[in-house]
């Protein structure tokens, strides 16, 4: 939809009542497009830098009502008469981006701008030809956000596929998870896709909005029936002759095995529950269960229940058992940083609901002010300063300032409890682990008579419950374990062998690298989404990496089938000399450079999953294929690629 198309349907009272709860600087620019006015975008006004974990100042009042009058009174007149168009050329528009950014971006966040935003029309590829399509069949690994993706795209390229997913329905991450308080934490003006904007209820809604929205997306596009539910794939060889994929999964039908010509692996880096490393785990006679794997079945009501872990799933369905179990003791190895955001839990207002559905180019300068403030307007607090003399606690003077905010947020939180205070403030750089985000629940929570929190560790796991290093003993009726995923396995446990027939995990040596996050070298005609060193600790959303990525793939599909290629392969010296750059920039970044122990690390303290860059330079890497990075096979005769397999529907 057009936004100048956007029909206002409120009366002139609704209007200037819907209007006071606009985000300012958004609405701003909203009026200079409906306006054509850029000297609306007053320096004196610009938002400041970033104030993460503070409250933004305010405008001052003479502002805000010049802006609402001219506001109500644009949209008015839009209502009644409809909305001129007033272009904005690329100097205006990076003027906008830096008014809402409040700092000086370079001209690098223009293209992505435009793409991204819905501020002007897409210069879109048409689909390839039938006859270079033909017997092209692509296999997709995984249903979840990524895999549907890959579905989208390659109907837009005009490319056969299937999607094989182990589960029973798509959603991956959000149909699997199912504890209680499972919610997002990017934002979700953010955390949806660029092309599929949605009337979110909530800032950071909860799993099943998460899942219905992934529902509705293989729905729109018809995925489901391109779609092998409960189909695993377990075994991967390409074959040299036919240059195809020769793939072994496990369905319904029993173990199977179809052909591709190319392979787009959507598995996911958070999909394998982790459970940690611990003697005696299945002495222990009550229920006990991962959180990914929740048991609904077991009753918390008035039990005693052990939580293992505090990281982003703990944190999320901790304050749940606290307000059902009777006694509940948290086991913490490391404490997390956790950011402030008053509007964590709670839901849209109908006010806003109506700006961002009515008001043209509102939602998309809303998604640009949620890209800076979530992401990228946060990098600058978690980059390294050489001069800066630490790295223990913090990494930078902005860093510094950060852990001080924080660390005031924990204070006023925990206010009255110096024992918790102590325990939950982490010694490491903020930002040297995923932040999480919260509105005080979590805190709160722990704060309860019936909660205590141990930081001891767990010497093993008994019969009764546990008991720590320090021989204490803690019995419970159930234990839940919040302890993670086996992120570093990516792609596990797939065996995938590639053109010498090595298998791809001892390749990687339990150091997964891949060019750009997507392609490794050997493995032709194989194609990672959210690969290796694609993601995120502070910055932004994974569905923004997943679409950078695969408008990648499709480049590299594009140009194979243009040019009757039968296989294209990373070149091993692209591929050395990126993740060589990756490494160097990881040890600029806290997360690379502090020593706290994380899961996006390696046994050799190697960063396998974070990207460490802007998200503007990761947008860019993606956008062109270079073919001197690949080695490209020519077709020497007509090779029938069809996955041979019927899609079941379910
Ligand atoms: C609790 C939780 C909260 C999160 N919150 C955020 C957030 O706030 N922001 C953010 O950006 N990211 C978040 N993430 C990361 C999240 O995983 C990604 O945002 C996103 O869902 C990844 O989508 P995906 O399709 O790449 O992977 P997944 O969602 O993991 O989907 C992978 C799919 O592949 C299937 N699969 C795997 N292996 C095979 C196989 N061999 N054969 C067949 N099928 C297979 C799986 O069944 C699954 O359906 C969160 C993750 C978790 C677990």
């Amino acid at each position: 939809m057009s936004e100048l198309s956007r029909t206002i349907n409120a009366t002139d009272e609704e209007i200037a009542s819907a209007l006071k709860h606009a985000h300012l600087p958004s609405l701003i620019n909203v009026l200079v497009h409906l306006t054509g006015d850029s000297t609306l975008l007053d320096k004196s006004i610009k938002p400041a830098p970033m104030t993460i974990g503070g409250t933004p100042p305010g405008y001052p009042e003479e502002i805000e009502t010049r802006i609402h009058e001219l506001a109500v009174k644009t949209l008015i007149r839009g209502r009644d008469r409809g909305f001129e168009d007033h272009p904005v050329d690329e100097t205006l528009l990076l003027d906008m981006i830096n008014f809402i950014a409040g700092v000086e971006l370079t001209d690098e966040y223009i293209p992505y701008a435009l793409d991204e935003l819905n501020i002007a029309p897409k210069q879109e590829e048409p689909p390839l030809e039938a006859t270079v399509t033909r017997n092209f069949h692509v296999a997709i690994v995984g249903g979840g956000m990524s895999g549907l993706l890959a579905g989208i795209r390659m109907q837009e390229l005009g490319v056969d596929f299937t999607i094989f997913e182990k589960n029973a329905d798509v959603g991956g991450t959000w149909y699997e998870n199912r504890y209680p308080g499972c919610r997002v934490d990017s934002p979700n003006h953010v955390y949806s896709y660029s092309f599929k904007p949605k009337d979110w209820p909530q800032h950071f809604s909860d799993r099943n909005a998460l899942l219905g929205y992934f529902q509705e997306t293989a729905d729109e596009y018809g995925l489901r029936a391109r779609t092998r539910f409960e189909t695993e794939v377990r075994e991967l060889r390409f074959n040299e002759g036919a240059s195809t994929w020769e793939i072994e999964v496990e369905g319904p039908n029993g173990v199977e095995t179809t052909v591709a010509n190319a392979v787009i692996a959507a598995t996911g880096q958070l999909n394998r529950p982790k459970m940690p490393d611990l003697e005696g785990i299945e002495d222990f006679k009550g229920p006990w269960f991962h959180s990914a794997e929740w048991d609904h079945s077991v009753s918390l009501e008035g039990k005693r229940v052990g939580i293992i872990g505090t990281g982003a799933s703990a944190f999320q369905f901790t304050p749940e058992v606290v307000k059902e179990a009777a006694d509940v003791n948290v086991f913490m190895r490391t404490p997390p940083w956790v950011a402030t955001n008053p509007v964590y839990h709670e839901y849209i207002t109908d006010e806003t609901h109506w700006l961002l559905n009515q008001v043209p180019y509102y939602q998309s300068w809303f998604r640009f002010h949620m890209f800076w403030t979530s992401g990228e307007g946060l990098l600058s607090f978690a980059r390294c300063d050489d001069s800066w003399n630490d790295n223990i606690q913090s990494v930078s003077p902005a860093n510094q300032k950060l852990r001080e905010i924080l660390t005031k947020g924990i204070e006023t939180h925990l206010e009255g409890r110096p024992d918790l205070i102590e325990k939950l403030t982490p010694w490491y750089p903020p930002a040297a682990k995923r932040m999480l985000i919260d509105n005080g629940h979590y805190y709160r929570a722990l704060k309860q008579d019936h909660v205590r929190v141990v930081d001891d560790q767990i010497e093993c796991i008994n019969e009764t419950g546990l008991r720590t290093s320090t021989g204490e003993q803690f019995d419970f009726d159930a234990i839940i374990y919040g302890t993670g995923f086996s992120a570093s396995k990516i792609l596990f446990p797939m065996r995938i062998y590639g053109r010498d027939g090595t298998e791809l995990r001892e390749m990687w040596n339990e150091d997964p690298r891949a060019y750009l996050g997507v392609t490794m070298p050997n493995y032709p005609n194989f194609f990672c989404l959210y690969g290796p060193n694609t993601n995120i600790v502070v910055n932004g959303s994974i569905i923004f990496f997943s679409e950078c990525e695969m408008h990648y793939v499709s480049k590299c599909l594009r140009h194979m089938l243009k040019h009757g290629y039968t296989a294209m392969d990373c070149k091993p010296d692209p591929f050395e000399s990126y993740n060589e750059k990756i490494d160097e920039s990881s040890l600029k970044m806290a997360w690379g450079a502090s020593k706290v122990n994380a899961w996006y690390k390696n046994a050799n303290g190697r960063v396998t999953q974070n990207w460490p860059g802007s998200l503007v330079e990761f947008w860019h890497q993606m956008r062109e294929l270079n073919p001197d990075d690949y080695e490209f096979t020519l077709r020497k005769e007509k090779v029938v690629g069809t996955a041979g397999l019927e899609p079941a529907t379910t």
